[in-house]
């Protein structure tokens, strides 16, 4: 006789990934629990720029799912759900150089075939934005996007009264029969009918084979200004063409400078092929402040009050890692989001509970994540047995 399981799902990884998807399987009726080794958004979900961003999508697929994961942020938004942590903004994309024309010359061809939610309203100069500097030779305004704190999205799903919260617990193995999945949380085994890993940049500690690789980002912050003074995220083209190029590959610094509800501007982000997060340099920093300074001056009044690097998990082939495990339909992984996943949350949250209740991901999004699945690694194997 099949032993009894203690929950339907069982989550590991309590980022905004493991988050939504734990929102959308208790808001189905199934007994989820999240297990997470820290604790609540404790990996990149909390040290993130936050932009629910299509502009900086690759053509395709992510654009694609972008797209779909922004309108349902809104919709969660206006039912409440997200409604204190997502924020919709007018946002901005500004460069000078060759090379940074070219990358706004495909972003207008790139929405204009997507036709869905963001629209270029101008493409102009540094005349379209008030307080714009010398650094912004052409500038493209687009509304439609938003902006969403990982932090605070994750603490709304998570508070779902049907969710049993599960840390300091780390996943240590685990293993599958016929009935479902032992898991050994180190103190204690639990038994799940299924279990879903988005453990982030840590996913191959758990599943060995996956190319999964820490990829690190530096970030600051400032003091207080007036508020109001920038009325949305400023992009320089740079970090458009950094997100398709990876490291090493910057023409300019690749910054983003948002400002903050509460006066505050959260400037980032490089990328570096690193996992340490106490690598926090100041030759990078000043490389991001140099350029924010020259295309919003205002900038220049304000103090950095804190600087912190957070750790993208990244894909070679730059896509996400979604679905179950080859031959394992009790495992899924959901993974491999690098700089995407705050945007990709809701949808994703969305379409892999429908997956865990066999039922996903719906008839719109089946050829999307079937080039998001495990098995197009050959290397793919089964994780580590408990
Ligand atoms: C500098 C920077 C800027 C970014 N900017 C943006 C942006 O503007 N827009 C955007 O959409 N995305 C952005 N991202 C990316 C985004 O932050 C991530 O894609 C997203 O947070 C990934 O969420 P996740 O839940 O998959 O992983 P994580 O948030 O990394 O969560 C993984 C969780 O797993 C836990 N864990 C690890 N090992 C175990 C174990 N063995 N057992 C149990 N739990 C474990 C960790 O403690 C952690 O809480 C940025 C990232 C960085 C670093």
């Amino acid at each position: 006789m099949a032993k009894a399981t203690d929950h339907d799902v069982l989550i590991a990884g309590a980022g905004i990934v493991g988050a939504s998807i734990a929102w959308h399987l208790a808001e189905a009726g199934l007994r989820v629990a999240v297990a997470d080794a820290v604790g609540p958004a404790a990996a990149a979900s909390g040290a993130s720029d936050g932009a629910v961003s299509v502009a900086s999508k690759k053509p395709g697929v992510m654009a694609r799912l972008a797209t779909g994961s922004l309108l349902y942020t809104r919709d969660l938004a206006a039912r409440g759900l997200l409604a204190t942590a997502f924020a919709a903004r007018p946002s901005y994309v500004f460069g000078t150089g060759a090379a940074e024309m070219g990358a706004i010359d495909a972003l207008i061809a790139k929405l204009a075939e997507l036709a869905g939610p963001v629209r270029v309203l101008a493409d102009g100069g540094a005349g379209l934005l008030p307080g714009a500097g010398p650094g912004v030779e052409r500038l493209l305004a687009l509304s439609g996007e938003g902006h969403m704190p990982g932090h605070k999205a994750v603490r709304a799903y998570l508070a779902h009264p049907r969710i049993t919260r599960l840390w300091p617990a780390a996943l240590a193995g685990y293993e599958v029969d016929d009935g479902g999945v032992t898991v050994d949380l180190g103190t204690q085994r639990l038994r799940a009918g299924i279990l879903i890993g988005a453990l982030g940049a840590s996913t191959p500690e758990i599943f060995p084979g996956l190319p999964v690789l820490p990829r690190a980002g530096q970030l600051l912050v400032t003091d207080a200004g007036p508020r109001g003074a920038l009325p949305g995220a400023l992009t320089a083209a740079a970090y458009l063409l950094a997100k398709t190029d990876g490291p090493g590959h910057e023409v300019l610094p690749p910054v983003v400078i948002d400002p903050l509800a509460t006066g505050q501007f959260l400037i980032g982000s490089s990328r570096e092929d690193h996992a340490d997060t106490s690598r926090v340099d100041f030759v990078t920093l000043r490389r991001l402040l140099g350029r924010s300074a020259s295309a919003f001056p205002a900038l220049a009044e304000r103090r950095v009050i804190r600087a912190f690097a957070g750790i993208r998990a990244a894909v070679p082939d730059g896509l996400p890692i979604v679905g179950p495990m080859p031959g394992m339909a009790r495992v899924i992984l959901a993974t491999g989001f690098e700089g995407d996943g705050i945007c990709l949350s809701a949808l994703i949250g969305r379409e892999v509970a429908a997956m865990a209740r066999g039922e996903g991901p719906g008839p719109d999004w089946a050829a999307d994540f079937a080039a998001l699945s495990p098995a197009r690694f050959s290397a793919a194997q089964p994780g580590r047995v408990a």
